[in-house]
Parts: structure tokens; C-alpha cells; sequence
């Protein structure tokens, strides 16, 4: 009998990219605690080598992170992270890469936040409604920008009364759908942020897919949307994915021609799951999205 044929390369092992990019995380300007300055600190000392900070729909913290990771030789990428309805519930997609003063940007920002503070106090109301008197005053002690008050500022102010142990608790039993400060909420439109984010230089890069929880057909429609309107990345390996859905969603990327993104999502340095720049590494086999951005890095 014949010797066995060597195994194609597509079944060998993959090495993976060993670049440290982490290009999503929060400052005080959304629903961090630290400053845009404290994490292009931290991220440098993690040992990142290109970072981004993603606050939500707010790109005003951008220019301090871009100053101090140049004064730190780190290389950085505007970035921020929009939230947006889509298929009846909340998604988020990062942006990286883009002109921070582009008008059209900022106004479609100015836009996503307005609503945040009419639903901020509807949650306290429901909050009041189960016993739990004075949330909206005290969520507002944490966000440092109150036109960004934000489900974690609310989480912050229950731990700290003892109402919950922690934040993930919070979540679980006071802030999802169907819970007591559960308010649903219209955001922007898929196609806006895509094109609010292309149209000013950057690419679009779907946050943390794994999150959503859509049937196939429905993560379908999303893949299909986000691309026919000009979106070209997805975060494979993020904190909130395990490792078996990173590389679940690096088949996906594979599949649907999108670049990779990597990013830990740090927001705080007790609640956070990973930190700055200790993520999984992206696998070989993919194109990371950095590749497309080489132009845009400062
Ligand atoms: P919002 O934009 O006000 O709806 O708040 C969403 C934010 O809440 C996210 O950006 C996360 O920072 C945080 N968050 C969402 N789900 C959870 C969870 N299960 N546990 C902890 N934090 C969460
Ligand atoms: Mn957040
Ligand atoms: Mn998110
Ligand atoms: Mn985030």
C-alpha cells in the first residue's frame, strides 16, 4: 500500500499573528473609569503595540489618546464604538481609522447620544419601581459625561449600594431585556454608522458578535447588510468571546471575506475581564484588520 499523502496546509497548524494590537477599550469619556491618558499608560506597560480607544458614540476623548500614546511611542487609531439597533436589539460597531473632526461623524454621534438621558431616567423609574429609590441621581455620580449615562454607570451605583455583588450581577438581574431597568431604546441605523464611519476615512468593524445571540438567519442578515453598506471587519478574538467562539467567528471572518479585529473591551480595572493587551492572539489564517489600516495609523 501507498504511504498516506501529507495532510493539505489548510490542516496544519496555524501560527498565529503575535502582533499585541488591542483596539477596543473605554475611558471616563463613555462608561470607563480611567482617562484616555491612564490607558495609553497602561496599554504601553501591558506591552501593546497599536491601540485604539473606543468610547461609545463620543469620539471627544481622541485627541488626548492619540496625543499621549505619541508621547508614549505608541502607535494608535482613532476609534469608537456606536451603538445601534438592528433586528430589535442593541449591536455595537467599532469604527477605526477615521478623521475625528469629520462633520457628518461627529453631528451622526451627536445624534446617537441625544435619548440617552430620557432613558436613563425611564430605568431609574422602573429601577424605583422594585424598591430601589435614587438611581438616576446616582448612576449620573459616574458618568463622568452625563450625556453618556450608560447601563454600567447604573451598575456602579447599585454595587456600591450592596443591592448586587458585582456588575455582571447587576446586568442579570436588574438591566436585560424583559428586567426592571430594562428600557428599550431606538439607536442609529446599521447603514448610518457604517457609512458615518467610512465616509470619513475609517473602517467599520462589528463589535464582539458572539454577544448578540441571533439565530443564523438573523447573524446572516447582519453580515450581509453590514458589507453591502461598505463594513469590513468583525472582532474575532475580544473579552467577550470565549475561546471557543473566537474561533467560531474566525470561521465566520474566513467565510464572509471580513478582516479580523482584536480587542479586550477593558472598562475598568476591577470589572474588566481581560485587560489591556492580554487577549488570546489573532490566528494566521486571517487578514487583521490593521493590514487595512496601515495608512491611518498615528
Ligand atoms: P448602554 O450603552 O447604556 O446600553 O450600556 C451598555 C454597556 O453596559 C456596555 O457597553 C458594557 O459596558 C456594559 N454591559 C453590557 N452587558 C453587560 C454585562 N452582562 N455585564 C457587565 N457589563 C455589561
Ligand atoms: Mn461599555
Ligand atoms: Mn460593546
Ligand atoms: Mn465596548
Amino acid at each position: 500500500m501507498n504511504a498516506l499523502p501529507t495532510p493539505p496546509s489548510s490542516l496544519s497548524p496555524i501560527a498565529p499573528s503575535q502582533y499585541n494590537a488591542d483596539l477596543h477599550c473605554h475611558s471616563v469619556v463613555s462608561d470607563g473609569t480611567l482617562t484616555p491618558e491612564a490607558l495609553a499608560a497602561r496599554a504601553h506597560a501591558n506591552g501593546v503595540e497599536l491601540w485604539a480607544l473606543t468610547d461609545h458614540d463620543e469620539i471627544g476623548g481622541q485627541h488626548r489618546a492619540a496625543a499621549a500614546a505619541k508621547a508614549l511611542g505608541l502607535p494608535y487609531l482613532t476609534g469608537v464604538e456606536i451603538s445601534v439597533s438592528f433586528l430589535h436589539k442593541t449591536i455595537h460597531i467599532v469604527g477605526l481609522g477615521f478623521d475625528p473632526d469629520d462633520a457628518i461623524l461627529l453631528q451622526g454621534l451627536r445624534q446617537t447620544r441625544g435619548g440617552r438621558d430620557q432613558r436613563a431616567r425611564d430605568m431609574a423609574e422602573g429601577l424605583a419601581q422594585v424598591g430601589i429609590h435614587g438611581a438616576f441621581e446616582g448612576a449620573l455620580k459616574y458618568a463622568g459625561n452625563p450625556d453618556l449615562i450608560a447601563r454600567s454607570h447604573f451598575a456602579r451605583f447599585l454595587v456600591e449600594n450592596k443591592i448586587c455583588k458585582d456588575t455582571n450581577e447587576v446586568f442579570r438581574k436588574y438591566l436585560t431585556d424583559g428586567k426592571p431597568g430594562f428600557v428599550p431604546h431606538r439607536w442609529a441605523t446599521l447603514k448610518d454608522a457604517v457609512r458615518w464611519i467610512t465616509g470619513a476615512g475609517g473602517v467599520a468593524v462589528i463589535a464582539h458578535p458572539a454577544r448578540y445571540q441571533f439565530s443564523a438567519n438573523e447573524e446572516y442578515a447582519l453580515l450581509t447588510e453590514f458589507k453591502g453598506h461598505g463594513g469590513q471587519g468583525m472582532e474575532v478574538v475580544t473579552g467577550s468571546h470565549t475561546v471557543a467562539e473566537s474561533v467560531q467567528y474566525a470561521d465566520i471572518a474566513r467565510e464572509f471575506d471580513l478582516a479580523a479585529s482584536r480587542g479586550s473591551d477593558f472598562h475598568c480595572p476591577n470589572e474588566s475581564r481581560i485587560d489591556l493587551g492580554k487577549l488570546p492572539f489573532l490566528s494566521g489564517n486571517l487578514t487583521p484588520v490593521w493590514d487595512l489600516l496601515q495608512h491611518r495609523i498615528q
